[in-house]
This record gives C-alpha cells, structure tokens and sequence, in this order.
C-alpha cells in the first residue's frame, strides 16, 4: 500500500487517484470521510464545537466510501454527497470535528477495515489523509509526505474550487488553508506531521506528471503494487 500525507493544497488527491489507477489500486481519500461526518453535524444543527454532539452524530451515521480511483463516491445515509462535502460550510467545520478523539477512533477502525479488505486483492490500494502513514498504517512499506509553500497550496485549492464550479477567492482560501494546517497540526490526538521514515516531496515547483513520475519511482524501488496478490502492507 501507498500511504500519502500532507496539507491541503499539495496535490495529494489529484496524484493520489492518478497514482491508484496507473496501479490498478483502490483509492482511499480519508478527509472526505471527516468531510462527511462534518456535514452530518452541520445537518443535524449540532455545534462543530460540540464534542459530545458530534460524537452522538458521527456514530449514527451511515457512512460508505467509494473506492473507485476514477469516482470515489461518498454516502451519506444511502445518499451520494461527493459535491456537498466540498463547500465551504463543511471545510470550514471539518478541523473541529477531526480534533475529537472519538470520531478518529470511529474512521481510523473504517480505514483499517477496508485496507485490510484491500491488501487480500491484486493491486493494493494508495490512501490518502493526515496521519495514514503516522497513526492508520504505521507499518506501511512506502509513506510519501507531500509538502508545498502556503502559496502555492493556496493557488491550487482556489484553481480546483473554480474548475469544480465553488466561488472562490485567493486571498480568503489562503487564510482558509493556513487555519486549517494550523489545527491539523497542533490539535492533541493525531496531528498532521510526517512519519519519521516518510518520503518528503516538495511539490511546490513540481506538475502532476512530475510528481506522479517521482511517486512511480518509489513504487517501483519499494517493489510494491505489483498486482501478484497479497502483500503484507
Ligand atoms: O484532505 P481534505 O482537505 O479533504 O481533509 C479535510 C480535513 O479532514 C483536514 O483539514 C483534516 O482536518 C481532516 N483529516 C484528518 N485526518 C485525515 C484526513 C483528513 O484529520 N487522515
């Protein structure tokens, strides 16, 4: 398996969903599971800031992740909300609700579950979050931590929002991103940071393709994904 960490902004979904279908894996994308949990909260009016809400929330929701790297769907109750978790009401709230211990226990279980369900086939799977490679899969065989300047990082998030139809404004998705890195790496249960053994790429200077060009090479040194059957992570 390929366990890809980092901000926001760094290109983590895009390669890691190239990278799952040039492989033939599955594809995991953990913050959309947080993000869906986020819009639970945020529908059943509870406060984001409300652990003891959010907890009640997070464990009657019915949630079922895709895994298809070229439509990885998300639903919600039975009901696909792949677009809905990506507005800004629920990007605003999702660093709260990903700070409460008790909703991380609950989603890290789910990963653990369906990587474990992943590894038993051909091709594996490249999942992508904050704490994969530091909490979810410690022991994965290739960890990549994915970095850029707050720029950058910036410029994609506002360019990806425009492309995906959301209204969006550089300067407000700049301070939007330094927030939530902010929270991501200074709350107290799993914070965002690299594993100590996880590769380092500074995409701030990088495309796609030479990113995903890089992320190939380590596959291929690792000798992972090769699509003989089971492999142990
Ligand atoms: O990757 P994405 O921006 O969709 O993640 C949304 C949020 O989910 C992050 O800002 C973070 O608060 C949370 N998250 C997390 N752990 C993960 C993945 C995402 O806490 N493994």
């Amino acid at each position: 398996m390929v366990a890809l960490d980092g901000p926001s902004g760094t290109g983590k979904s895009t390669v890691s969903r190239r990278l799952a279908s040039a492989l033939g894996a599955i594809y995991l994308d953990t913050g959309a599971m947080y993000r869906a949990i986020t819009l639970a909260v945020l529908r059943a009016g509870a406060d984001p800031s409300d652990s003891g809400a959010v907890i009640r929330v997070a464990n009657g929701a019915e949630l079922t992740m895709g895994t298809d790297p070229e439509q990885p769907a998300v639903l919600l109750g039975g009901a696909d909300v792949s677009q809905e978790i990506r507005g800004p009401e629920v990007t605003g709230a999702v660093s709260a609700v990903s700070a409460v211990a008790e909703v991380r226990e609950l989603l890290v279980r789910q990963q653990r579950e369906l990587i474990d369900k992943a590894l038993q086939e051909p091709g594996g799977i490249v999942v992508e979050g904050r704490d994969i490679g530091t909490v979810v899969v410690p022991d994965a065989k290739l960890k990549v931590f994915l970095t850029a300047d707050a720029h950058a990082r910036a410029q994609r998030r506002a360019t990806q929002d425009l492309a995906e139809g959301r209204v969006s404004d550089l300067q407000q998705t700049h301070a939007d991103v330094q927030r939530r890195d902010k929270l991501d790496s200074t709350r107290k249960v799993a914070p965002l940071r690299p594993a100590e053994d996880a590769v380092e790429l500074d995409t701030t200077h990088l495309g796609v393709q030479e990113v995903l060009e890089q992320l190939h090479k380590l596959v291929e040194s690792r000798g992972l994904l090769d699509g003989s059957g089971r492999e142990d992570r």
